[in-house]
């Protein structure tokens, strides 16, 4: 199938880089016809992220950090001057203080609470609203989310307690805009080795745990994930909202190692 994206125009925020899982997303689209726009954050990141968006065509690349309202705002204030309308928007961003992603949940800080709250789930929320604004003929959300979220995941902690009520979110977001015809749905991605990834203590020790037992005995690409969320940002999923979208080779579905790997 080709051009499944022909004439729509969409946000990308989160690349950080080539490793990003939003590149992957990003690269999909674009090779898909996507007219796309993307967020960096800060002056560190633009010298990477530059270069790869001037290499699939886009020209409008705007900073943002989601913890700054009015620089949220400045981004859409520039996509309704450039573009007038959007048709998706892809919000791949978290943080969480690295010193907290070891050890016990029990052991959060009040402040890296709220901090990875306000970056890692209030702020899809706030830039569902600006984007929802953008789209008079509808369109289509995501945000990636992971498995920790409902299962205890060691040192995930809490990025999981976020990750939950990001997932909630997405399903108040889907009711709130679904009869202005706005689809809201998540990617709940397998582990990917990027910058993120690398915070989480023992970051290793998950991507093989996961890649020996998932039923497809292997972790999943940037690149799959991309087309999963083709479907998502796509007509072929006009029917679908409010959904959590696993692409993590099924992982989330065993209930405990199969015993042919346990005896190997
Ligand atoms: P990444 O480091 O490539 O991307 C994270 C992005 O978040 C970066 O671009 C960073 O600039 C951005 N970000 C952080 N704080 C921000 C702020 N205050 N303002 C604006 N942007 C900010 O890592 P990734 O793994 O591609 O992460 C993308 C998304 O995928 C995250 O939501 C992450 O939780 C999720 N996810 C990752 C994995 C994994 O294993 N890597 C699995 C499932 C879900």
């Amino acid at each position: 199938m080709q051009d499944l994206m022909k004439g729509k125009r969409g946000l990308v925020m989160g690349v950080a880089n080539d490793h990003s899982i939003a590149w992957g997303i990003a690269k999909t689209l674009a090779g898909q016809g996507a007219e796309l726009a993307f967020t960096y954050q800060g002056e560190g990141m633009a010298k990477r992220v530059r270069p790869l968006a001037e290499g699939i065509g886009s020209s409008i690349l705007l900073p943002c950090d989601v913890e700054d309202i009015k620089s949220v705002d400045a981004v859409f204030e520039t996509l309704k001057d450039k573009w007038g309308s959007i048709d998706f928007l892809v919000h791949a961003v978290a943080f969480s203080d690295k010193s907290e992603l070891k050890g016990r949940y029990a052991d959060t800080s009040r402040e890296n609470f709220s901090r990875t709250m306000v970056i890692s789930c209030f702020s899809f929320t706030e830039i569902a609203k600006r984007a929802a604004a953008l789209m008079p003929n509808g369109g289509s959300l995501i945000t990636l989310t992971y498995g920790g979220s409902t299962r205890v995941m060691p040192n995930y902690n809490v990025m999981g307690v976020a990750k939950a009520a990001l997932e909630a979110s997405v399903r108040y977001l889907a009711a709130d805009y679904g009869p202005a015809g706005i689809r809201v749905n998540a990617i709940s991605a397998g582990p990917v080795r990027t910058l993120a990834g690398a915070g989480i203590a023992d970051a290793r020790l998950m991507f093989n745990y996961q890649k020996r037992h998932a039923p497809l005995r292997r972790t999943v690409s940037i690149e799959e994930v991309g087309g999963s969320a083709l479907y998502l940002l796509s007509d072929l999923s006009t029917g679908v909202t409010g959904e959590i979208h696993f692409v993590d080779s099924g992982y989330n579905i065993m209930s405990m190692p199969h015993p042919d790997v346990l005896k190997t």
